[in-house]
């Protein structure tokens, strides 16, 4: 497929046919649209009147039947939403097709004479009290039939979703009965799996609660059909269904399975192969599936898709820094591509465990979807930080994502320029400069840019001292070129500096606790009194006034449990501890690649659980440390990290022992720890042993000791159910 959108400019915009008070002729069924072309030009100033036909003054919006004969073959090249501009002899017709397309003329006529939606609340309206119509003929058809962002801006105003003619999350809902991972759904565990283990699919051994369906036993296919049947009877209008694995990687591994998969090129071709049969049984509707993870390489074989099956492709482990067409992704692409031309392309556009982390991906955008739309890709979705949370550059990469959804070729470089003007005003030059300047840094580090990345990656790229350094006096001059007689009545240069700023300043306050404090805040040295600390920590509190951003990260975390992450992870390092860099005996060996940290090190664990946390999978954490000579104390404290997702539990029991004058282990306290039963939310447990509930709370003791009991298995809800738990720990503090 080639150029979808086609502009033809025949005459000069500029030359003019009418001036002054112009009227406006609406069919019945466009009159919101031509509701809002007037309530526009109204706000620039321009003298508008309803209905009144006066040739050569005159916008019609949509068509009457004898105009849609004299423009038929405009409308004929019509294709999903497009829709054309045509102006001649100073009166203009505005018209699209289905049920938008109209409106998204309108939207694209005033665009033509200079008004703009940056954001929803930054806009350009220029002066119209001289409006001049003019001659042209522009026909636009959309890149894509579907395109949606998954974003906060289209999904909290109707208008910056109509303005840049975007699909939102309630369009979608319209059009889908079911959407993605709903193999739980059609066939719920919780009610089939005792009866019928079965069904459900075969992995190491046993079949899982938690794991995906077992496709090649007939009487799921029934069942399935049946549950989909009831289901959609309950919702007639909907069309589109969603019949796709669980989020997880457990295919079933029984025989009959394994003798489908080798006979249709892998676990993608199994699926297909169930899927296509429910699709014969729903003629009418269509039956979406995913090529996601396992199931992401096209099948091989006598098969392919029924034409009334979608499938749903995600490039999710692919890296951002460079063009997804040079990666081993595009051979999975390509080879979907010929197989049908019933693709929805699921791609990903921020960082999702840290949304506000900034993310130089914003030059891939454009060749990605030219590379999607080449290879026949009609709908678009492109997940961001989700229809209720902002993150990092979301005005820069959402007003992106929106004009090449429509037009994969648009000039950007052009429509960049005006957006960096218009939305900063004169800080646009600087933010620009910011970032391109984070892009070459990624581009010629050679390092890969990480969906689920953390700003720790790119230490030694973009997220350099240095370029901080530079970064930190790009944005001093940004602030001031933001001046006050830009913040008028329609444009928000302060919010959209704040956003910016933002930004940044997550990522330095990351970096500063896990890696070089100094270095990212433009500190001489390290906070070695607790003036310069509590500097640091009112540094780190200042984050707070960011108070509008629901979500940290995709899997939860609030702006201020970040905070008190931060700061606790400060004190930790920089506060008193008098086990601080005393040697520990491990009795029992830390489980590589976890097993490089110290826990009396000063460096502390964080929401990431790669750096600083020791580990032990399915073994006991017991750790004597060695003050070197009796010492008093009043506590010590441990930190244990939870993350289920990957396998990363709390210890079921921590006790604490001291040392005493005979040679034995004496239990000064014992801890019970309750795991809950989530997922994929990050957190982190403190266990703190107060000695003052101590037989004897002033004795000095030479040796401490700590153990950590895991889970004996990771328990039952689980989908690795049965298998050895990790526990992770860090940094023993003692005052
Ligand atoms: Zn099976």
């Amino acid at each position: 497929m080639k150029r979808c959108v086609v502009i033809l400019l025949l005459f000069s915009c500029l030359s003019a046919y009418a001036q002054g008070p112009i009227s406006i002729l609406s069919t019945y069924a466009e009159d919101y649209a031509a509701t809002q072309l007037r309530e526009w030009l109204d706000k620039g100033g321009c003298l508008t009147f309803w209905g009144r036909k006066d040739p050569g003054h005159t916008i019609h919006v949509g068509l009457t039947t004898s105009e849609r004969r004299k423009f038929k073959p405009m409308v004929d090249s019509l294709r999903d939403d497009g829709y054309f501009i045509y102006g001649e002899k100073g009166d203009v017709w505005l018209y699209g097709k289905g049920e938008k397309g109209t409106l998204y003329a309108v939207y694209a006529f005033l665009e033509m004479l200079g008004y703009r939606l940056y954001t929803p609340s930054s806009m350009v309206v220029p002066d119209m009290s001289y409006l001049k119509l003019p001659q042209c003929r522009i026909v636009s058809n959309p890149s894509f039939a579907y395109r949606e962002v998954s974003y906060y801006y289209p999904n909290h105003s109707q208008l910056y979703a109509d303005w840049h003619h975007l699909h939102t999350v309630a369009d979608r809902n319209a059009q889908w009965g079911l959407f993605v991972h709903t193999f739980g759904r059609l066939l719920p565990p919780s009610r089939y799996y005792d009866e019928h283990p079965e069904w459900f699919s075969l992995n190491n051994g046993h079949r899982s609660r938690d794991g995906q369906l077992c496709l090649s036993n007939p009487e799921v296919l029934e069942v399935l059909c049946q549950r989909l049947a009831d289901t959609m009877a309950g919702a007639p209008r909907k069309k589109i269904w969603s019949v796709s694995p669980n989020d997880n990687y457990n295919a079933c591994q029984c025989d009959n399975c394994r003798r489908l998969d080798s006979l249709y090129g892998g676990q993608s071709g199994t699926l297909l192969w169930f899927v296509n049969q429910v699709a014969r049984r729903f003629p009418d509707k269509t039956i979406s599936t995913l090529a996601y993870q396992y199931t992401r390489k096209a099948p091989t074989g006598d098969i392919r898709p029924e034409s009334n099956v979608n499938i749903m492709l995600c490039p999710i482990e692919v890296g951002r820094e460079k063009p997804i067409s040079t990666s081993d992704f595009s051979k999975d692409m390509e080879d979907w591509s010929r197989l049908t031309d019933n693709i929805f392309l699921w791609d990903y556009v921020v960082q999702f465990r840290n949304f506000w982390n900034p993310f130089p991906n914003l030059h891939v955008l454009q060749p990605n979807l030219q590379y999607f739309r080449d290879n026949g890709v009609r709908m678009m979705f492109e997940q961001a930080s989700g229809a209720d949370n902002k993150s990092s550059w979301m005005d820069i990469r959402c007003y992106m994502i929106a004009k090449l959804l429509w037009d994969v070729d648009a000039d950007m470089d052009s429509i960049m320029a005006d957006f960096y003007q218009g939305n900063y005003g004169d800080a646009g030059r600087y933010v620009k400069e910011i970032v391109d300047t984070m892009t070459v840094a990624l581009i010629q580090s050679g390092q890969r840019l990480d969906i689920y990345g953390y700003p720790i990656d790119a230490v030694d790229s973009y997220l350099s001292v240095e370029r901080f350094h530079q970064y930190d006096s790009l944005l001093r001059l940004a602030y001031q070129h933001a001046p006050e007689h830009y913040i008028g009545c329609f444009r928000d240069i302060d919010s959209a500096m704040y956003y910016f700023g933002l930004a940044l300043e997550f990522a330095r306050n990351e970096l500063a606790v896990s890696r070089d404090l100094c270095g990212y805040f433009n500190l001489d040295s390290l906070p070695s009194d607790s003036v310069s600390l509590q500097r640091v920590i009112e540094r780190l509190e200042s984050f707070l006034f960011f108070n509008d951003v629901p979500q940290m990260m995709e899997m939860g975390i609030s702006p201020s449990e970040c905070v008190k992450n931060w700061i606790s992870n400060i004190e930790r390092r920089f506060g008193k501890n008098k086990a601080r860099n005393k040697p520990v005996d491990l009795r029992h060996s830390a489980t590589a690649p976890y097993n490089t940290a110290g826990i009396t090190d000063g460096q502390c664990g964080t929401y990431d659980y790669r750096y600083h946390w020791l580990g032990f999978w399915g073994d006991t954490l017991d750790a004597v440390i060695d003050f070197g000579e009796p010492t008093s104390y009043s506590t010590i404290s441990i930190s244990f990290y939870y993350y289920p997702l990957s396998w990363i539990f709390w210890p079921e029991q921590v006790i604490f022992y001291e040392l005493d004058e005979t040679g034995r282990w004496r239990v000064v306290t014992t801890f019970h720890i309750d795991n809950p039963e989530v997922l994929a939310t990050p957190d982190i447990y403190t266990c703190q042993m107060d000695r003052v509930a101590c037989i004897d709370p002033l004795h000095p003791v030479r040796q401490i000791r700590v153990k950590a009991i895991p889970p004996k298995e990771i328990p039952a809800w689980h989908r690795a159910a049965g298998e050895k738990p990790w526990i992770f720990t860090d940094e023993i503090i003692v005052k």
